[in-house]
């Protein structure tokens, strides 16, 4: 059986590292918000190239921190991609503020730039973009619209750890680029986690403030604040693996490549151009069998995934919430996409054979 995903295998390399940082951390007996979390901070502020970087409890919370720290009037709209994850579309709503949906560009999945000028209005605060599948959205003419329309720009970095557009890495674009260390990220911890990068020195002190119930000094409370903070384990366990970040990506690179040469042209595959630097958080394939597909590649000992099964806009949790119904792109690429093994674990070998079954459908 070929998984899709064995955290554990992803995991394994870095086994003896964890098991000594860990006891390092144990004995140490400082958990919350200490040296560890610190040097993590640093050290991704680093990888990025920007000024802050802020260790939050998850992606979600790096997002909702982002927002919070804009501190947009009450009915302010926040305009995001339609068919991305719905913690990206929660984030607004927890932050009591409205997502405006935008369709994607069919072909590169990312929010379609030519359709967002469309949907903004006097209450536009932002837009909230999304790197999905480890892609990076064409930054040109989103930076645009923010310039000519005054627009603050979170950029949803979840999937996108290392991707780069015209050599520029993600998450250096915006205000705000909101990572999640979800264990199944790229660059993946052993429990949640996340953070906030910021080149804003303000922008810095307030979400350092609203991670931490709204403090700088213990028990004096500035703002209302959350808690939200990354725990000295998981910033240690993530210390190691950002050494390995680089390489994780260009594995996965390398699968991708396999996959573009070798599989047949009756799947629509991901698309590869010269500004953009994928690192395939997913690799997706559509094809308008799909269901058909999967079961086919789960007979042949093959798992793969769907991202997403159903669109934002078709969830429950998000009836009353968005009221706008005519995403047919987003429902397009929902009801064909299947996600192949893709996993820092999965070798050559591995994606040779999912191609062979693959090509015989
Ligand atoms: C994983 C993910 C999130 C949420 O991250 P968590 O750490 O699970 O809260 C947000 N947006 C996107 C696009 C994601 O893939």
């Amino acid at each position: 059986m070929i998984e899709y995903e064995n955290l554990g295998k992803v995991n394994q390399p870095f086994f003896e590292e964890y098991k000594k940082d860990f006891a390092d951390t144990l004995e140490k007996g400082w958990y919350i918000l200490g040296d560890r979390v610190k040097k993590f901070e640093n050290e991704f502020a680093s990888y990025i190239g920007a000024k802050h970087c802020i260790g939050v409890a998850s992606g979600l919370d790096a997002l909702l921190l982002s927002l919070k720290a804009l501190n947009p009037k009450v009915d302010s709209e926040i305009i995001t991609p339609s068919n991305t994850y719905i913690a990206t579309i929660l984030s607004i709503v927890q932050a009591g503020l409205k997502p405006i949906l935008v369709e994607p560009d069919i072909r590169s999945y990312n929010i379609d730039p030519s359709r967002i000028e469309e949907k903004i209005t006097n209450k536009t605060k932002a837009l909230m973009i999304v790197h999905l599948y480890g892609r990076s959205c064409d930054m040109d003419p989103i930076m645009e619209l923010c310039r000519k329309y005054n627009l603050s720009l979170i950029e949803d970095c979840a999937q996108s750890h290392g991707a780069k557009y015209k050599g520029r890495i993600s998450g250096t674009f915006g205000e705000f680029g909101a990572f999640s260390f979800y264990p199944t990220k790229n660059l993946g911890a052993l429990g949640d986690a996340g953070a906030v990068i910021t080149n804003s020195d303000e922008f810095n002190s307030i979400i350092r403030r609203l991670r931490n119930y709204g403090s700088d000094i213990k028990y004096y409370n500035e703002i209302a604040g959350y808690n939200s903070r990354l725990d000295e384990i998981q910033a240690g366990f993530l210390s190691i693996k950002l050494k390995k970040l680089d390489e994780i990506n260009a594995h996965k690179r390398k699968l991708a490549n396999i996959y573009f040469h070798e599989l047949k042209n009756d799947f629509i595959k991901p698309i590869q151009d010269d500004d953009h630097f994928d690192v395939y958080h997913v690799f997706n394939i559509r094809h308008e069998q799909r269901d058909k597909l999967k079961e086919y590649l789960l007979k042949n000992e093959i798992k793969t995934d769907i991202h997403y099964p159903i669109p934002p806009h078709k969830q429950k949790a998000m009836s009353g919430i968005i009221t706008d119904n005519n995403f047919p792109i987003s429902e397009e690429i929902h009801e064909t996409t299947l996600s192949l093994p893709i996993s820092y674990f999965h070798t050559e070998k591995d994606i040779h054979k999912v191609i062979s079954v693959l090509n015989r459908f």
